[in-house]
């Protein structure tokens, strides 16, 4: 199963709409030959999506960062899977490890989520990992087991098949620190065999898996030369557009 490779740049709270629309225009010029052999996306704060759905060319999908599982109602502050999809956004991501520590969104929330957001169209990104305490007593296997079964329990094969999971472990997220790129294969790997287990072979083999967690241009080609590593989920080195421009060709190979 050949998996094209993959680059979703998070910008967690940076970036109002005007700053976005200057990053589409920077990235436009920047990242023409990547684009044509790596999928792109880009996940700005909700406030900036319809300026990037605007400026950016239809290949560089717009993301959000998070998604509500209920259809509408009283849930002041939230945003539905519809909405987004009206938007223009075609991607979701879910269980981002600053969502659950953050927002205290569970494993159970998670798996809402991914249903609501496939229900819908658009495709969940489902983050999992493990915390440095959890690294420390040798729990990383079993964690992103757990979150994984949780986040994927309502979807079909077919489903899984069609999402994408990043194993982010949350001590690498924004520290400057990664896990040398075969221990990251080697989780990514453990996280396949547990889709293979629930969700059967052909989904485990079509799924994409990122690897996530202080990625950037100099490190990214390391991380995406490993036969599980599908692309990357960024956050930090995605807001600048010739960072992301560069990880974007890194990742096809060119560099
Ligand atoms: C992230 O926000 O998902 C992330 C991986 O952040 P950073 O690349 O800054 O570590």
């Amino acid at each position: 199963m050949t998996r094209r490779k993959l680059l979703i740049g998070n910008w967690k709270m940076f970036k109002t709409a005007t700053e976005a629309r200057a990053f589409a225009a920077d990235l436009n010029t920047e990242s023409g030959a990547a684009q044509a052999s790596v999928d792109l996306a880009v996940c700005p704060p909700f406030t900036a999506i319809s300026a990037l759905v605007e400026a950016l060319p239809e290949s560089v999908k717009v993301g959000a960062q998070n998604v509500y599982f209920e259809e509408q109602g009283a849930f002041t502050g939230e945003i539905s899977p519809a909405m987004l999809v009206d938007a223009g956004v075609t991607l979701a991501i879910v269980g981002h490890s600053e969502r659950r520590t953050l927002f205290g969104e569970t494993d159970a929330a998670v798996g809402q989520k991914a249903v609501a957001a496939v229900k819908h169209g658009l495709t969940p990104v489902i983050c999992v990992g493990e915390n440095l305490a959890e690294r420390d007593a040798n729990q990383t296997a079993e964690v992103v087991a757990r979150q994984t079964r949780a986040a994927i329990a309502g979807l079909s094969a077919e489903q899984v098949a069609a999402s994408v999971v990043a194993y982010e472990p949350v001590w690498a997220i924004g520290s400057g620190r990664t896990p040398e790129p075969g221990d990251a294969e080697a989780v990514i790997d453990g996280i396949r065999k547990v889709i293979s287990e629930d969700k059967g072979s052909t989904a485990a083999d079509a799924v994409r898996i990122l690897y996530g967690g202080s990625v950037k241009p100099e490190n990214i080609a390391a991380f995406g030369a490993q036969p599980n590593i599908d692309g990357a989920l960024v956050g930090g080195a995605s807001l600048d557009a010739s960072s992301f421009a560069r990880m974007a060709t890194a990742l096809a190979g060119g560099n």
